[in-house]
């Protein structure tokens, strides 16, 4: 039975019955090991053998055991998936994608939205590695222009890391099929549950676990879904020469976590968009960043291929980013701090330099502050908001 995605992750990992007792708890433990025992030789022998078609029995710690094969599926139906690659955290998924698709002499393609450490990977990592890399801006950048001879990848994250802008993945997919290029998604703000880059055309979509799909701030996760066997094996592979592993405790963490996504998510985009309507009508607000907010110039994008919305919003301040400080400091609801998609509100000062390569950015002297908006009650958190825009002393309006 195909049944709704709501179901499918609920019912994704329930324990099976022991054969012995007919009985079983409802969710599947933590399967904490290094070693995998084998009942006899003939057991590993067909284990191994079946390893080197290219299947992924169960063998050793590292590459998992039943709890995270489960949390492999729960991605898979998250992102209409077939293949599912876990990865400690969400940058080591990234990492897995960049190690897999680039060697080498290669080039890619990447957008200028793109959340920061992919900046830190280019400088750090891949630029050793002889892998050259080239900011784009969608929207104005004519990309297949831009693609080199020696261009692998596209890869993009949409909406954008800081503002949230909408990329057209189904016209990009067009571009990377056209040249034989491999387009990848960094799809953390839709976690599959609201937005499927693998559906909108795209080969490979990679997501932060640590954000929604754990949503309780207390797990680093990260997955690399793909619905291509060639590029999945080689993503396996990849894997398993860089040696990471998960701990089957954050894995069970993980899929607790997902359960109550269907339950989460809308009320992370319900609350925002009262938040929206807020910042909307005070005149401190120069602008709204969230795309299923009806002023955001990525409306219509969203509209067509989103099918929900999250907490993630930012805002321009009609003031500098130093004058924005006392607001950031003031505000008692909101912890200061990165990441987001826990249940719990977040407010980050967004360091003007790191605005500064977002073409999307107006590049004006504002302030942007970046907010997640948790589960408390609108009115507490709206009356936070208040009071401490009211500690913003030098307004330029
Ligand atoms: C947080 C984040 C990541 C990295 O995830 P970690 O689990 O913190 O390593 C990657 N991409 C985006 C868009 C993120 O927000």
């Amino acid at each position: 039975m195909n049944h709704d995605l709501d179901t499918r992750l609920l019912h994704i990992g329930s324990a099976p019955f022991d054969p012995v007792t007919g009985t079983a708890p409802v969710n599947l433990p933590s399967m904490r090991t290094s070693t995998v025992r084998f009942e006899n030789l003939d057991r590993l022998q067909e284990t191994v053998a079946r390893r080197m078609k290219g299947e992924r029995p169960i063998t050793y710690g590292r590459s998992g055991m039943d709890t995270h094969r489960a949390l492999e599926e729960v991605f898979n139906a998250l992102e209409g998936g077939c293949y599912t690659c876990l990865a400690p955290s969400g940058l080591a998924a990234i990492n897995i994608l960049f190690m897999t698709v680039l060697q080498a002499g290669d080039h890619v393609l990447i957008s200028d939205s793109v959340y920061a450490p992919v900046r830190n990977l280019n400088n750090a990592l891949l630029s050793r590695l002889g892998i050259s890399a080239s900011y784009f801006s969608v929207g104005h950048d004519d990309v297949a222009a831009l693609i080199q001879a020696n261009t692998k990848m596209i890869y993009v994250e949409s909406p954008g890391s800081l503002l949230f802008e909408m990329i057209d993945i189904p016209a990009l997919a067009k571009i990377a099929n056209a040249r034989g290029l491999v387009l990848a998604a960094d799809n953390t703000w839709g976690s599959g549950y609201i937005y499927k880059p693998l559906d909108l055309g795209a080969h490979i979509s990679v997501i932060a676990g640590t954000k929604y799909v754990v949503g309780h701030s207390d797990v680093m996760l990260g997955a690399v879904v793909t619905n291509d066997e060639a590029l999945a094996r080689r993503i396996f592979q990849t894997q398993y020469a860089m040696g990471n592993s998960i701990s089957a405790d954050d894995v069970w963490l993980a899929l607790r976590g997902v359960k109550t996504i269907a339950v989460r998510m809308p009320q992370h985009a319900k609350n925002t968009l009262e938040i929206c309507q807020f910042f909307d009508s005070r005149k401190e607000v120069a602008r709204v960043f969230h795309p299923a907010w009806h002023k955001d110039p990525g409306h219509a994008l969203w509209q067509r291929d989103a099918t929900g919305s999250n907490g993630m919003l930012s805002i321009e301040l009609n003031c500098s980013p130093e004058a924005a400080k006392p607001f950031v400091n003031a505000l008692t609801l909101f912890g200061i701090g990165f990441s987001w998609g826990g249940y719990e509100s977040l407010v980050q000062w967004v360091e003007p330099g790191s605005l500064a390569p977002h073409t999307y950015w107006a590049n004006n002297p504002h302030a942007v502050i970046r907010l997640h908006i948790g589960l408390e009650s609108t009115v507490d958190l709206i009356e936070d908001l208040t009071q401490a825009l009211g500690k913003i002393q030098n307004w330029d309006l």
